[in-house]
Order: structure tokens, then sequence, then C-alpha cells
């Protein structure tokens, strides 16, 4: 009999833990799972799904993932146009808080992706054109980068508060609490690269991918193209020969590659026709995770951005 109370004292901490505990969350990439962690600090550690150095646009869902996927309460993500191989998975899982789709989120500001290698010069172009001019051979259209606009971190910091407190009511004014903070500190962040950014915004520049677009509106940076034109197709000959023609025609100062992608023929390219070529790190691969990644990254971009295009 002693044996099986043990055994029931046992269960039945195991159950209170359960109920009292913070919320089983799922985060896909590192800047959003910066924010959640932001929120949810001080009660629970939410967990991040996309390992260091892999690419959203081209990750293979692993079993360990799946496994994190399949323990989660609740599951944040982008959305379809980044994380593709959370699709399938989402449609079999069905977490007891939910799944939050960010690019769903009302009032948040969703640019559309721009198709072409070379894009307009004029800042004060409207999105609308744009999207008809290019739409006919766009799949999704929008632009999922969202969280490199620091006005749609704030928006998506005020729809995790909401969804937590809704399951997690006692903690409240925690979330609330700690989402007040960090707004302050992408407050600060975004006055901080406003005043840096400022200095370089007639200097022309390349990425790699149209990853940025954000960023570049928010703070009047003078992007003139990408290298590639879908992260799932390599650049060939023909497209480097291209992009020496871009950077040249544009008066190009900087080139910026990316952690994720790594490719050594357009590495020793770039090496060979005389612009700067600094690694941009829009994930941050090479940042610790935690509530502090989310200024980290978009503070470092500022750094790497102002200090190559000063050169
Ligand atoms: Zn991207």
């Amino acid at each position: 009999m002693r044996k099986y109370s043990s055994f029931i004292a046992v269960l039945l901490a195991m159950l209170c833990l359960n109920c009292h505990g913070a919320p089983k969350v799922a985060v896909t990439i590192k800047p959003i799972h910066a924010l959640v962690a932001g929120i949810m600090q001080g009660i629970g550690e939410p967990q991040l799904l996309l390992p260091d150095g892999t690419s959203p646009h081209t990750f293979q869902l692993k079993p360990s993932t799946l496994k994190q996927l399949q323990q989660a309460e609740l599951i944040i993500w982008v959305g379809p146009p980044l994380e593709l191989f959370m699709v399938k998975p989402l449609e079999q899982f069905h977490p007891r808080f939910g799944i939050l789709t960010l690019m769903t989120v009302p009032h948040l500001q969703i640019l559309n992706q721009r198709n072409e290698r070379e894009w307009a010069h004029d800042h004060g172009h409207d999105q609308e054109h744009d999207h008809d001019e290019n739409s006919h051979h766009s799949h999704d259209g929008q632009d999922p980068h969202i969280w490199l606009s620091t006005d749609n971190a704030k928006i998506m910091v005020d729809s995790i508060v909401a969804i937590l407190s809704k399951h997690d009511p006692d903690n409240t004014k925690k979330y609330q609490a700690n989402a007040k903070n960090l707004k302050a500190k992408i407050n600060a962040v975004k006055s901080t690269l406003t005043t840096q950014l400022s200095q370089v915004k007639t200097k022309p520049f390349m990425v790699y991918h149209d990853g940025y677009q954000y960023f570049e509106k928010e703070f009047h940076l003078d992007a003139v193209g990408t290298m590639m034109l879908n992260p799932h197709i390599p650049l060939s000959a023909h497209s480097l020969n291209e992009i020496k023609q871009l950077i040249k025609s544009n008066h190009v100062k900087c080139v910026f590659r990316e952690t994720e992608f790594n490719d050594t023929m357009t590495r020793q390219y770039l090496s060979g026709i005389g612009v700067n070529v600094e690694e941009l790190d829009p994930l941050g691969a090479r940042i610790p995770q935690g509530p502090e990644a989310y200024e980290n990254i978009l503070l470092q971009l500022g750094d790497t951005i102002s200090s190559c295009l000063q050169k």
C-alpha cells in the first residue's frame, strides 16, 4: 500500500506541476523566439525549433523537431512563405493553446516580395504598383521577413501577450510588464539605428536574398537589388555576370552575403570584382538565443551595414 501511495503522490505532484507550470511554447526562428522569451521572462522558457545556421527557406524537418512540436502547447511561427516545412506538420498537430501565425496578426505591415534582381530606385514608390507588375510570376507574393521592422515587432509582442494571457491568466500581469520593458527596448533600438543608418542612406548596396525590405524601408536605406531571385535556386554563371553589371551600373559599395547561404563560388566571384563584401546574420546564427537576441540581431545588422557602407 505504501508503495502505491507514494506512487500516487508522485503522480499528483506531476499533475500539479503541469497545471501551474508555464505554457510549453515552441517558436520557429530565433528573433521571434527572443520576443517570446522576453515576454515569458521569470515564468518559463520557450523552445527554439530552427538550429543555428539553417535557413527557414530551405530547412528540412527532423524527427527531433517533430517531437518538440508534438510536445508544445502553443506553436508560434511566421507563416507559409517563410517556413514551408511547418505547413504539413501543423495540419497534424492541434496543440492545446493553438497555433499563432504571425503573418495573420491584424495591423501588421506586410510588404510584397520583390521579384526582380534590380529594384526600383525611388523610395517613394508605392507597393501597389510593384505588386501589379510582378504578381503574375509570384507564388505567394508576401514578404515574410516581418521581424525586421521594429513596428511589426511591437505588434507581434502584443499578439503573443494576448494568446499567452488567454491560456495562462494567472501570469497576465507578468506578461504585460515584461512586454512593456521589451517594447521600450525595441524603441531604443529603433532610435539607435535611425541615427546610425541616417549617415549611410545614400550609399547603394546589394543583398544576397530579398530578406531585408522591412529594414530598408524603416531606415530609408538604398538597397538596389538582390543576388538571388529564389533561395532554392543556386546562382548560375549567367546570373553572376548580370550581378556584376548591376554592381557597376548602380555604383554598389557593398554586397552583403548571409550566414545561411555560404556558397564558395559566389564568394570567390565577388572577391574578384572589387566591391566590399560583408556578411549579414538576419536570424542571429552567431548570437546566443534568449530575451536579448532580438535587439542584438537588429543592432548587429545596423553595425555591419553602416560600417561597410562607410568604408
Ligand atoms: Zn529570408
